[in-house]
């Protein structure tokens, strides 16, 4: 468990607590970084020592100089109090989830929810008695209507999973807060850098860290952050699930939270370049960007965001999947492939149609998710550039 001295990381801007958080070099002999601490067993000294339970270290399970880094760091770029790192993205979200659930709760879940997300709840905490109501994304300050005498969390994820609607999270936190419910929220698009969940109210903030904090598609790790009233759920919820992430993740992890805010400018850029562009593009019937003028959601994104990831939606107009097979298949530079947040630009087409139960996704022809990497945007136009023209002469 890492606690941040202030609750804030520190008076310093987050670029430079990106690079400085959770680093102690002269604990590893004036060594950069934290090496890789591999360990189960830790011994004690004394008996004396092991009475005390004073240790800072007992168990390799529990924590190592390397776990440690990690959480400080991120719990500090998150202002939180406390932060426990779990094997994927999906572990921190069903960890999180499991700290403050028991038989009998209900809980709120956004309809536009990472899809596992979904299947964990609908899978596994409606076999342990909790229901699960998933609601509109833009429902803001009238999520009290669906609030029960059994409601026990929210649980908000803003923008959206691959159709990237912004929610209104001071209002949701607001309404939750004064019925003492908690607030869970999945900060992912937006990594710790660009958005605060726990600064607009939530309790807890989920990060794959899969994405953006690793950053070069070489490892899975997630990291859940808690404000101080929720640590101590948490803190159980580690140690009694045995929740606990590889060594090696956790140091590719530092590695990568050291370039994060280089990364994301020039993801952020290269995003909104390339997002206006396809905008212009005839074959586009809609691009679902936040930091766009043109997203419904774009007052939200400039209030609460400090930024924008590389991550976004296209709508194409009607073609045939011959048409966006030739598109997508003889693409140099975009990968096809599921996840995102490495240095590669990505695309996958994708349908949520058939999973979600509050709204009604409706595209008018193909839909694709782009991750926009660090290549050179001119290159990576005239891939897609390419990528139209096949599509225009295919059958
Ligand atoms: C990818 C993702 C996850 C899950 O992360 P893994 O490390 O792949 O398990 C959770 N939430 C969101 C929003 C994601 O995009």
């Amino acid at each position: 468990m890492a606690n941040s001295e202030d609750g804030s990381g520190s008076k310093n801007k987050p670029a430079t607590n990106a690079v400085h958080l959770g680093r102690a070099p002269f604990e590893q002999h004036g060594f950069v970084n934290t090496p890789v601490y591999r360990g189960s067993t830790v011994l004690y000294p004394t008996l004396a020592k092991l009475r005390s339970r004073e240790q800072s270290f007992t168990y390799g399970r529990r924590a190592t100089p390397t776990t440690r880094a990690l959480e400080d760091a991120l719990c500090g770029l998150e202002g939180g109090h406390s932060a426990i790192l779990t094997s994927s993205g999906l572990n921190a979200v069903s960890t999180a989830l499991l700290a403050f659930v028991q038989a009998g709760d209900h809980i709120l879940v956004v309809d536009t929810v990472y899809q596992p997300t979904r299947v964990f709840c609908d899978k596994m905490l409606a076999r342990l008695g909790v229901e699960t109501t998933y609601y509109d994304p833009a429902i803001g300050a009238a999520i009290s209507s669906l609030i029960r005498p059994n409601t026990r969390l929210v649980f908000v994820e803003s923008p959206g999973s691959q159709t990237f609607e912004m929610q209104d999270i001071p209002a949701i936190a607001a309404v939750a807060r004064a019925k003492n419910i908690w607030v869970i929220a999945d900060n992912t698009w937006a990594s710790p850098l660009y958005c605060q969940p726990l600064a607009l109210g939530a309790d807890v903030s989920i990060q794959a860290a899969t994405k953006y904090v690793v950053g070069h598609a070489d490892a899975m790790l997630g990291v859940v952050i808690a404000s101080p009233r929720a640590a101590r759920y948490l803190d159980n919820a580690k140690e009694a699930l045995g929740t606990c992430p590889g060594s090696e993740e956790t140091f590719l992890a530092l590695r990568g939270l050291r370039t994060l805010d280089v990364r994301l400018a020039r993801h952020m850029s290269s995003s909104i370049a390339i997002a206006a562009w396809l905008e212009s593009r005839a074959e586009v019937q809609r691009v679902v960007h936040p930091a766009l003028k043109s997203h419904p959601g774009h007052d939200i994104w400039l209030r609460d965001f400090s930024g924008a990831s590389g991550l976004f939606a296209v709508v194409l107009k009607p073609t045939s999947e011959p048409a966006l097979a030739a598109f997508l298949d003889g693409l140099k530079l975009f990968g096809m492939g599921y996840s995102w947040g490495g240095y590669e630009s990505l695309v996958i087409p994708f349908d949520p149609s058939s999973y979600r139960t509050a709204t009604v996704w409706s595209a008018e022809g193909p839909a694709l998710r782009f991750h926009i990497g660090l290549e050179a945007v001119d290159d990576l136009r005239a891939d897609l550039t390419a990528g139209f023209t096949r599509m225009a002469t295919a059958v």
